[in-house]
């Protein structure tokens, strides 16, 4: 990997900008730098084939000044230490932007789930858990939640293979549940609702309809998928491309669900959608399409400096885990396009996460209606502090980028807790 495409020095050269502008003690700046614990695990699975395989696992916590770690779980081909301890950085200021009690983690392991059975994804889901065990694991340790390519089942069997070794009904051990072990109903699509509610908010002040806006997707899972039927459910917008991560199609008319899922369901990917105008296109071409807004919903590094001058939307939602890169961030700012960045924009997954496991912890279940409003003021109380700090700073004279107002703020409340605590 290209170092300047190294998620982890990504994330440490967007912290190093912030300390700048914030005049970050350099204590605190130096534990934020680096994550508190890193777990790397090579775990023997016992197939279905009757071999063993060993994977590489990983498990970072990143910081816990403010609380338990916190963070999901991918499992992913590409998989990386470098990866996961940059998402862990991430979730640490997600968790903090949001101003919920958690610190930042993240896990890993590297593996093909397109190529694995359901009984080996069970059997290494489980092993996971084994190696975490309730010391690395645990409602008030460690929190973890799906992501790409995991999902409740997944977390279900984790849990299961958690409580046989704790030996308690820790069920906010955890988060990202079926409903039937206590999971919140409005968990599931809570990412892309969140985004949703960001989008709502953003679009106003842009003085943008989102009901007549166009808008593109790069992405058709949890994220993608959500946003999809979100934008027309919320707003009653068009959509008028998507993409998986084989391609993608375009369709000005905009595009039909049914349709798409048909294209996957058959053919394996979204891009043989059929319909008069469709036209497939990769996942490249869908990023510089002219749309009114692009969401990308799939994975890091989607736009860099060779890309970003090509993007022509006029709102960039990062629903997805670091899809900018800092040179992209820089290109899009000069290019006037409001960029606002991962870790406010998919933070509703998280928030989700958190009402789950205050229910899990208390007992006290809600209606999801509950869910849903407690998660539009928590989110839409984010985006007006961060668009307040930006403005904040350009009085002084200073323009930031969303993403660095967002940093600031996160960054401070962290450096704080830590200075209370005593370890600067
Ligand atoms: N994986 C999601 C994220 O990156 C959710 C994490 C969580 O709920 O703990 O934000």
């Amino acid at each position: 990997m290209a170092e300047e495409l190294n998620p982890f020095k990504i994330a440490q050269e967007q912290l190093d900008e912030a300390a700048e502008i914030m005049k970050l003690d350099k204590q605190a700046h130096a534990i934020l730098r680096e994550p508190m614990h890193t777990l790397v695990m090579n775990i023997p699975v016992r197939m279905s084939n009757g071999k063993t395989q060993v994977f590489t696992a990983f498990r970072v916590r990143y910081n816990e000044a403010r609380g338990p770690a916190k963070g999901g779980i991918r499992f992913h081909p590409q998989e990386s230490l470098d990866t996961v301890k940059a998402l862990s950085a991430w979730m640490t200021w997600k968790c903090s932007l949001a101003d919920i009690p958690f610190g930042g983690g993240k896990g890993g392991v590297i593996c093909d789930t397109k190529k694995m059975n359901d009984k080996d994804i069970e059997s290494l889901s489980r092993a996971y858990a084994r190696a975490l065990g309730d010391s690395d694991m645990g409602p008030e340790i460690d929190v973890p939640a799906p992501d790409v390519y995991t999902n409740p089942q997944i977390m279900a069997w984790i849990l299961d293979e958690y409580m046989n070794i704790s030996r308690k009904k820790e069920w906010g051990a955890i988060t990202g549940k079926p409903v039937e072990l206590w999971g919140s109903a409005g968990r599931t699509d809570s990412t892309a609702r969140g985004g949703m509610y960001v989008m709502r908010e953003a679009a106003r002040m842009l003085k943008l309809n989102p009901k007549r806006a166009t808008i593109a997707v790069q992405g058709f899972g949890n994220a993608g998928r959500y946003a999809y039927t979100l934008s027309k459910e919320v707003f009653g917008a068009k959509v008028v491309a998507i993409s998986d991560s084989e391609g993608g199609v375009y369709d000005p008319d905009g595009l039909d669900l049914d349709k798409l899922d048909e294209a996957k369901k058959k053919s394996g990917s979204v891009m043989y959608y059929k319909s008069k105008k469709a036209k497939k296109i990769t996942n490249e071409e869908l990023l510089e399409l002219k749309v009114d807004i692009l969401i990308p919903a799939a994975i890091e590094n989607q736009i860099r400096a060779d890309n970003a001058g090509r993007v022509q939307c006029k709102l960039l939602l990062e629903l997805a885990n670091g899809p900018v890169t800092p040179e992209a961030t820089k290109i899009l700012f000069e290019k006037k396009i409001l960029d606002l960045p991962d870790f406010l924009v998919n933070s509703g997954g998280v928030i989700g996460s958190y009402y789950e496991w205050v229910q899990n912890q208390s007992g006290d279940y809600w209606d999801t209606e509950v869910f849903y409003s407690k998660l539009d003021k928590k989110i839409t109380q984010s985006f007006n502090e961060t668009m307040a700090m930006q403005k904040a700073y350009a009085a002084k004279g200073q323009k930031i980028t969303p993403r660095m107002a967002a940093y600031i703020i996160a960054v401070d409340r962290v450096a704080k807790a830590m200075k209370a605590r005593g370890w600067y």
